[in-house]
């Protein structure tokens, strides 16, 4: 009895000391992050405006969506709804809370394994920055070089200060001057603030192709430099940013010391999941297969992938495949959810909200309930309809939209291939199918995809692969299933397969 008793001791000690290496392995599978603009999310304390409080109290909701990442739009003092150009890189806005808020949000989104990353625009600041006040008074201010100047009109500058400086969005959002080692100190200072002082996991960087407007050597440079800084300051923080261009050009941008670059040619009405879904689109399983290597040949291999396909300045996944086509609305979620890196969804995805045209009607109230739970439209916005129903309607109905994306998060991390593995895509002569294989840590899966409308059968002499089981499956139709006998799958319209060795 005692040597059982010991050699249980044994056994248990060894598996501790396994445990760091355990939890080491965990780490390098991408974080899943889940975008929020916090005014429309949740309204804790009835003025109708969301906040860091409302934010706090939906993270069960959030984690039971499978996401342990979260990127909050910006949260700084700004005298804009959406407060991308900040008056303050120091403060909370009074609108979304407090400091104190937002580290009890840090606190209980970290008990639950959830990281939070912040919006953080330095591209430009606010007109009403009292850098740039100063700036204009006088052309002796200690703030002068920290903006762009010219003597006459220049494209993307505005009248000020008695010339001309850079704003390449708008009159108020003055371009700081990255190039002044003052701006990159008080840069470096703000990372070390958000980063240690308040504790925040990393951030999004917004527009960073603007940096040096057309220069992607000097964007690059600069990027190096800040991700460099970020990661000296807090080992281990994420950075993801913003490149709003083709894939070739992201790729040179994903080259930097930045971990991840949105992938912005799988997003929106144009992008990879939207034509390999596409009406017309007679071969889909050859067009994802097709996307998904030129994904793999294109971005080089120590870059996260952060694919997506809408976010707040985007039209809704519903615009592009329909308000009458929920299989094709969860099939472009499943698209997503089997692809490599660490996905963005955007609040409010999950219950199918669209939303297009102006900025504000892509940033409406998530729909709880009603109404009554409902916050403030932004100002601008035109159109407040919703083609699905409210978080609680579909909490009630298993085959609602919100429960098959929690089905397809489930399957994706219950295989950390899906998000972590290297990509073969297989030759297969049924092309409305994409066979692939993932491949992490020695484990190998073969994740096939029927992204087409009609049921497939694969036949064993459609393709050359030897995975025996089928481990997992996920349907759009709750009504039909995978079915896989003697090498010959039967895939439903619209469904996935994962088959193991
Ligand atoms: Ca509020």
């Amino acid at each position: 009895m005692k040597k059982r008793l010991f050699s249980m001791l044994l056994l248990l000690s060894l598996l501790l000391c396994l445990l760091p290496a355990a939890a080491a392995e965990t780490e390098a599978v991408p974080r899943d992050w889940y975008e929020i603009f916090v005014r429309s999310y949740c309204d804790s304390d009835g003025d109708g405006l969301g906040d860091l409080n409302g934010v706090t109290q939906k993270l069960d909701y959030i984690q039971s969506l499978g996401f342990n990442g979260i990127w909050l739009m910006p949260i700084m003092p700004s005298p804009s709804y959406h407060k991308y150009d900040v008056t303050d890189y120091y403060a909370v806005d009074p609108e979304y809370g407090t400091q104190d808020d937002l580290r009890t949000l840090l606190d209980a989104a970290h008990a639950r394994g959830i990281a939070v990353i912040l919006d953080l625009p330095v591209n430009h600041c606010s007109s009403e920055h009292p850098w740039f006040q100063s700036a204009c008074a006088s052309s002796d201010s200690p703030y002068r070089d920290w903006f762009n100047w010219n003597e006459t009109p220049q494209n993307g500058y505005s009248e000020g200060g008695g010339m001309y400086y850079e704003s390449r969005f708008v009159d108020t959002m003055p371009d700081l001057n990255l190039d002044n080692p003052a701006v990159r100190e008080e840069i470096a200072s703000i990372l070390d603030y958000w980063l240690n002082t308040v504790g925040a996991d990393g951030f999004r960087l917004d527009a960073v192709t603007s940096f040096y407007t057309g220069q992607v050597p000097r964007n690059v440079e600069f990027l190096n430099w800040l991700a460099d800084t970020a990661h000296a300051l807090k080992p281990g923080c994420f950075l993801v940013a913003e490149a709003w261009e083709g894939l070739n050009t992201i790729a040179a941008y994903a080259a930097s010391r930045i971990d991840s670059f949105f992938t912005f040619p799988v997003s929106q009405a144009e992008g990879y999941i939207a034509k390999t879904l596409g009406r017309a689109n007679r071969h889909p399983g050859r067009s994802w297969g097709e996307y998904t290597a030129l994904l793999e040949e294109t971005l080089p291999p120590e870059t996260v992938p952060a694919p997506f396909t809408e976010n707040h300045d985007t039209g809704r996944t519903v615009g592009f495949t329909g308000r009458s086509d929920p299989g094709k609305t969860k099939m472009a979620f499943s698209l997503l959810a089997t692809m490599r890196g660490g996905l963005f969804a955007y609040y409010g995805q999950e219950i199918g909200m669209v939303g297009s045209g102006e900025d504000p009607n892509k940033r409406i109230g998530m729909l709880w309930t009603d109404e009554s739970e409902t916050t403030l439209p932004p100002p601008g916005a035109t159109k407040l309809e919703y083609a699905y129903p409210s978080v609680r309607d579909q909490e009630a109905d298993p085959n609602s939209l919100l429960h098959y994306y929690r089905r397809a998060m489930e399957l994706r991390h219950r295989f950390p291939a899906i998000a972590a593995g290297t990509s073969t895509v297989l030759p297969c002569d049924e092309d409305r199918l994409c066979l692939i294989i993932r491949e992490y840590r020695g484990e190998e899966i073969l994740l096939v995809v029927n992204p087409s409308a009609s049921p497939v059968q694969l036949f064993p002499a459609h393709y050359s692969a030897d995975f025996p089981t089928l481990a997992a499956s996920l349907c759009t139709d709750p009504d039909v299933a995978v079915l896989f006998r003697q090498g010959s799958l039967r895939m439903p319209a619209y469904s996935i397969a994962v088959l193991t060795k």
